[in-house]
């Protein structure tokens, strides 16, 4: 793993000639009171500056921060914000609404920031991730924006907008990039979700921004190829680290386990950057994707499942297959499927609090119950929406 430099002393100027690797530097470019970082908020009681001082040399996997300490909350702190900040992620990453951080800051409901230049924020923390810290990334040959984004986990875009003033839109050798990281994401990619088999393979770094419903994905990792399934809009098979890493585990685990000799015929899951998908309404920041139901051998992959070809044996497997993966938040399903899955799972001997547990059905299908949920146009596809990873400053619902 790469090494890191910290800061000394505010103000210590980096050589240029230092090997080209991120150092993580305070911000001279942000007012701030002594004794705090990017988002205004205390430094972790154990001073880094101090530990460097006596140390110098860090492998960011060693340092993950357990002392990190948010200290009494909700209180009130302040947001530096960063250029391409939005009102929407600033929320989501304290815990609060955009409506009452709007409220606070005496901006009108429907107020954004400044894009370039925008405004630092009051905000009333329920929540407080560690604060962004920036490092210096001197490029090299064959460096881009995005390269660079994946590398650090950040949105390539953004590291753009930081840098635009200083460097312009092209990435020169030698030129001194901002990279404001993510402690969280950064400092705990290892634990992202799990790293066995496949999934070790697949980059840590992919987080949402936003929600499912209107977020970007950033640092998108693609779904692998792989044996037992296809998938269907390989442009659209983009996600976060914890949910691709997820799928990956239970694809396999299913095609191993459940007997199932057919193809699974996997559709979208998100763009590479997130963003909308032709008419799905959510799918915008890579914890969503459908998966055909498993059909009867025989059965065209190209055609939508339908009710008297499914493999029922098959489908009640791949729904039990998600659901004990822990990782995963809902899974849509037309209630008249639930219906069948849980008649012929009762037949089996499953008991009434698995089912009720896993299914909605039949408390009706607006319930609020249960791992599976009805949504229209779903009979012949279930689609599986991810949680949030345990590190994940800015996702939401
Ligand atoms: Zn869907």
């Amino acid at each position: 793993m790469r090494s890191w430099w910290w800061l000394l002393l505010v103000g210590v100027t980096l050589a240029a000639s230092a090997a080209a690797e991120g150092r993580r530097v305070g911000d001279p470019g942000v007012s701030q009171p002594p004794g705090t970082a990017a988002d205004g908020v205390p430094t972790p009681t154990r001073d880094r500056r101090q530990t460097a001082a006596s140390a110098t040399w860090f492998d960011v996997d060693e340092r993950r921060d357990p002392t990190w300490d948010p200290g009494p909350l909700p209180r009130w702190i302040e947001h530096h914000s960063l250029p391409r900040d939005t009102i929407e992620a600033v929320a989501l990453r304290y815990g609060v609404s955009a409506r009452d951080l709007r409220r606070w800051n005496g901006m009108s409901p429907r107020g954004r920031l400044h894009p370039s230049r925008p405004e630092p924020l009051r905000v009333r923390a329920r929540r407080l991730p560690p604060p962004r810290e920036r490092l210096i990334h001197i490029a090299r040959e064959g460096d881009t924006w995005d390269l660079l984004g994946r590398r650090y986990g950040v949105f390539d875009r953004h590291l753009q907008a930081w840098n635009k003033d200083q460097i312009g839109w092209t990435l020169e050798p030698g030129e001194r990039v901002s990279v404001w990281i993510e402690p969280m994401i950064h400092d705990a990619a290892r634990n992202e979700g799990p790293a066995a088999g496949r999934a070790a393979l697949i980059p840590a770094g992919a987080h949402s921004l936003g929600t499912p419903q209107s977020g970007r994905l950033v640092a998108g990792v693609q779904v692998p190829p792989g044996e037992g399934y296809e998938r269907r809009y390989p442009n659209s098979t983009w996600g976060t680290t914890f949910a691709v890493r997820h799928l990956v585990l239970t694809l396999d685990e299913f095609r191993q386990t459940s007997g199932y000799l057919g193809t699974l015929m996997l559709g979208s899951m998100s763009f590479r950057r997130g963003g909308r998908i032709g008419p799905h309404v959510s799918h915008q920041a890579g914890r969503d994707i459908d998966i055909r139901l498993p059909v009867r051998a025989g059965f065209p992959a190209s055609q939508p499942a339908t009710h008297k070809h499914l493999d029922w044996d098959a489908t009640w497997k791949l729904i039990l297959a998600f659901a004990r993966s822990g990782a995963v938040q809902v899974i849509f399903l037309d209630y008249a499927v639930q219906r069948e899955l849980v008649h012929r799972a009762r037949r089996n001997g499953v008991s009434e609090p698995q089912l009720r547990e896993l299914f909605q059905f039949p408390a009706g299908r607006h319930a609020n119950r249960g791992l599976v949920r009805h949504s229209p146009g779903h009979e012949g596809h279930i689609h599986v929406r991810y949680a949030c990873g345990p590190f994940e400053p800015t996702c939401g619902d």
